[in-house]
């Protein structure tokens, strides 16, 4: 089968089948071999591992991971692709194509039926509508995922990486840092993408940590507490609290919280760290919910 890294491949495939691209599921194929090359680099991947591919398009990523590991599944929302992916894997028999919402799947059952129950490495070019959703499903259902490789628009990978005091610091740096370390390896034009999307991109790995960088005594807690504070960055972190509902915290326990932990009382939730944020919840008296 043609290596589809390349522009003209991939525009003969997508003619051939009359496929129409769909903005609205997020569609830019990779069309740069030495990229796809990086992303897979990126993922060090063996002969031993089970990788999941989200969204695999055409199948572009999809050869260049079968090419390394034992076992590729990739999950694809849009059915007008499988017939594409049909013919553009099929001469990898270790590559199984699953038609299906990555958001509704059962990652814990893939890593069951394909990987005897070991952890799986996430490797994907992703959708960029819904880049947050997928990262913070797969880190905070502990999905059996030992590490993740993706492409994400660049300043969601910034977003990632960041702490304090920065505008792109939110409640995606703080969840992102309480379960892996965050590397950027590698940042990618608009032109390697077809069609070409209107932002420069970055490859971000996820290594995730075996023990939290902080201790909680209850991490739903501690990320309805993030969520609250980044709800309303505008406003004092005691007064964001204080209007969360479902959190049930007075103004006077969160600035009596604050000031026990040495911070002002009229701090914003923007200027605390990771620590901060753990030891604030392990101090309030929160009753937390589920769904806030
Ligand atoms: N991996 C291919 C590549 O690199 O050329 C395609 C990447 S494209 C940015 C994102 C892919 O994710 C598309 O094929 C799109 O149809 C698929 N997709 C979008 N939403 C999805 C979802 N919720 N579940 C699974 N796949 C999805």
């Amino acid at each position: 089968m043609a290596n589809l890294g390349i522009p003209h491949n991939t525009l003969e495939i997508l003619q051939k089948y009359d496929f129409k691209i769909k903005k609205k599921y997020g569609q830019n194929f990779l069309v740069d071999g030495n990229v796809l090359e990086k992303v897979v680099d990126a993922a060090r991947i063996t002969g031993e591992d089970c990788v999941l591919e989200i969204g695999p398009g055409i199948g572009s990523m999809t050869q260049y991971l079968a090419e390394r590991a034992g076992r590729v599944v990739a999950v694809e929302i849009d059915h007008n692709l499988i017939p594409i992916l049909n013919e553009t894997l099929s001469g990898y028999h270790n590559v199984k194509v699953q038609n299906g919402d990555i958001l509704k799947t059962d990652i814990h059952r893939i890593a069951e039926e394909e990987n005897g129950g070991n952890p799986l490495k996430v490797v994907a070019n992703l959708p960029y509508y819904i880049t947050t959703p997928i990262i913070l499903g797969l880190l905070e259902s502990h999905a059996p995922v030992e590490s993740i490789v993706v492409m994400v628009q660049k300043e969601v990978a910034d977003r990632m990486r960041t702490g304090p005091g920065t505008k792109q610091y939110g409640a995606l740096s703080l969840a992102v840092q309480y379960y892996a370390k965050p590397e950027i390896v590698a940042i990618v034009p608009p032109g390697c993408f077809i069609p070409r999307p209107d932002v420069e991109s970055a490859v971000v790995r996820l290594t995730g940590y075996r023990e939290p960088p902080v201790k909680v005594k209850d991490e739903k807690r501690l990320f309805a507490l993030i969520r609250a504070a980044f709800n309303q960055r505008r406003k004092t972190l005691a007064n964001a609290l204080n209007n969360a509902a479902g959190l049930g915290i007075s103004r006077e326990q969160a600035e009596k919280a604050l000031e026990c932990l040495g911070l002002p009382s009229n701090v914003r939730g923007e200027a605390l760290t990771l620590e901060q944020f753990a030891a604030l919840a392990n101090q309030l008296p929160v009753s937390v919910r589920s769904d806030i």
